[in-house]
C-alpha cells in the first residue's frame, strides 16, 4: 500500500490530538478517549498501542466497568523524561529540572550582577549544572531546554531586542544547543509565564487570557482563543512601553510614560529619589531625568518594611497598585479576556497593591467588559516563568512524536 503525505500526516495530528487527551484528561480508557476526540476505537487502539511502546503512555489497574470486563486506564507517563526551564531575569537566573508534567524534580538560582552575554551564559551553567546531574535516567532523558528571556525573540529564538539586559541580536538558542547537546526553545518571559499558568496555574481552562508579569519591567503574555498570541512577527505582548502618561517619565526605550516605570519594580527608583529630594532638600536628584533608572531596593526589602508598618513604603505600594489597574484596564477593555493573571517578582507585594488594583479597575474598566471578567494572582507564584519555560521545551518534543506506518 502506497502511503501518502496526507495520510503521514493526518495520523500524526490523530496521535498527537490522542497523547494530549491523555495528559490533560488521563487517567482515561480506551473508550473515553475515543468519545473524547470522535476518533473510532480502532484508530484510538493503534495510536495508543504505539504511544504504550514509545513509552510516552502507560497502562494501569481497572477502571470502572460500564457493564462486561473492566477495562484498562491510559496515564501519560510523564517520568518518561525530564526538562529544564530557565527564566534568564534581570537580577536573577531561575532554573528548574521538571519531569513531563512540570512537576519540579530541583530547583536552582544565582543572582546576576552584569548583563553581558558571557555573564548570563556563565550564569545559566552554574544553575543548570546540578539540575543535569540530578536528573534521574530515563527513557528520554533530557528531552530540552526552554528559556523565558525579558525581551522579544524571534521566530528562529535570537534575542532582537532586550533594554533592560542592553541586548541586540543575541543568539543564545544556537550557543545553549552547543553546549547542551539538546533541543533549545528560547521565548518571551511573559509568553513563557503565560503558558505556565495555563498549563498549570490560574489559566487552566481559560482559553482567553491576559497574563501580565510584573518585576523589573512588564510584558504580557496573551492567550486568544486558546493559542499564545505572538503578532505578526513575534513582538506581542510589550505592554509594559504602552504610555499611561503622555509627558510623563523617560523610558530607555525612547519613549515617555511608559506603564513600567510607575507599576513594576522600576517605580521603586523614582520613590527613593524622591524620598532623597524631601530628606536632604538639596539639589534634585537626576532620577527623574534619567531613563528607566534602577532602585537600590528589592521586593523583598520593601514588602519587610511594609509588614512593619512603614508608612511611604505602604502608600508607594496603593500607588502602584493603582498604576498596575489603570494599565490592566486598557488591556481589558482592548482584548475582553475571560481572565487576568497577575504575575512576577512584584506580586510579592500583593497584600498592598491588589486593594489599588481592583478598584481603579471596578472605577474605569467598561461595564461589559468586567460583568465576568475574573482577576486573580499567578497560581505559580515566582514559578510561572520556570515551569512555562519548561513546557515550551516539552511541547516541542511532544510535538516531534515520531509516527510508523
Ligand atoms: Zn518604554
Amino acid at each position: 500500500m502506497r502511503v501518502t503525505g496526507d495520510q503521514a500526516l493526518v495520523k500524526k495530528l490523530n496521535k498527537s490530538i490522542v497523547l494530549d487527551t491523555i495528559r490533560r484528561k488521563g487517567p482515561l480508557s480506551r473508550t473515553d478517549v475515543s468519545e473524547r476526540t470522535g476518533l473510532n476505537k480502532a484508530t484510538v487502539s493503534n495510536l495508543t498501542a504505539e504511544l504504550l511502546q514509545q513509552k510516552l503512555v502507560e497502562e494501569t489497574g481497572p477502571g470502572e466497568s460500564s457493564g462486561g470486563r473492566k477495562p484498562l486506564m491510559l496515564l501519560f507517563n510523564e517520568a518518561a523524561g525530564c526538562a529544564i526551564g530557565i527564566e534568564l531575569g534581570v537580577t536573577l537566573v531561575k532554573a528548574a529540572l521538571t519531569d513531563l508534567k512540570g512537576g519540579i524534580l530541583l530547583e536552582r538560582s544565582t543572582p546576576l550582577a552584569r548583563h553581558d552575554p558571557e555573564s548570563a551564559f556563565a550564569a545559566i551553567r552554574e544553575v543548570t549544572a546540578p539540575l543535569l546531574e540530578a536528573a534521574p535516567e530515563t527513557p528520554y532523558g533530557l528531552i530540552g531546554i526552554g528559556v523565558g528571556v525579558p525581551g522579544m525573540v524571534d521566530e528562529a529564538g535570537v534575542i532582537l531586542y532586550a533594554p533592560n539586559l542592553g541586548w541586540e541580536g543575541i543568539d543564545l538558542k544556537t550557543r545553549l544547543e552547543a553546549e547542551f547537546g539538546v533541543p533549545v526553545v528560547i521565548d518571551n518571559e511573559a509568553n513563557a509565564g503565560a503558558a505556565g499558568e495555563r498549563e498549570y496555574g490560574a489559566g487552566r481552562h481559560v482559553r482567553h487570557l491576559v497574563y501580565v508579569s510584573a518585576g523589573m519591567g512588564i510584558g504580557s503574555g496573551m492567550i486568544i482563543d486558546g493559542q499564545l498570541y505572538k503578532g505578526a512577527w513575534g513582538y506581542a505582548g510589550e505592554t509594559g512601553h504602552m504610555s499611561i502618561e503622555s509627558d510623563g517619565r523617560l523610558c530607555s526605550c525612547g519613549s515617555r510614560g511608559c506603564w513600567e516605570l510607575y507599576a513594576s519594580e522600576r517605580a521603586y527608583a523614582y520613590a527613593e529619589a524622591s524620598e532623597k529630594n524631601t530628606a536632604a532638600d538639596d539639589k534634585k536628584s537626576d532620577a527623574a531625568d534619567q531613563a528607566s533608572p534602577l532602585p537600590s531596593l528589592t521586593t523583598r526589602e520593601l514588602t519587610a518594611r511594609a509588614r512593619g508598618g512603614h508608612e511611604e513604603t505602604i502608600a508607594m505600594y496603593t500607588e502602584i497598585g493603582r498604576r498596575l489597574g489603570i494599565g490592566i484596564t486598557n488591556l481589558v477593555n482592548g482584548f475582553n479576556p475571560e481572565k487576568i493573571v497577575v504575575g512576577g517578582p512584584l506580586t510579592e507585594a500583593k497584600e498592598w497593591i491588589e486593594p489599588a488594583m481592583l478598584e481603579a479597575i471596578a472605577e474605569r474598566a467598561l461595564p461589559y467588559h468586567r460583568r465576568e471578567l475574573a482577576i486573580s494572582f499567578s497560581g505559580l507564584g515566582s514559578r510561572s516563568a520556570v515551569l512555562g519555560a519548561a513546557h515550551l521545551a516539552v511541547s516541542q518534543f511532544l510535538g516531534r512524536v515520531r509516527v510508523s506506518l
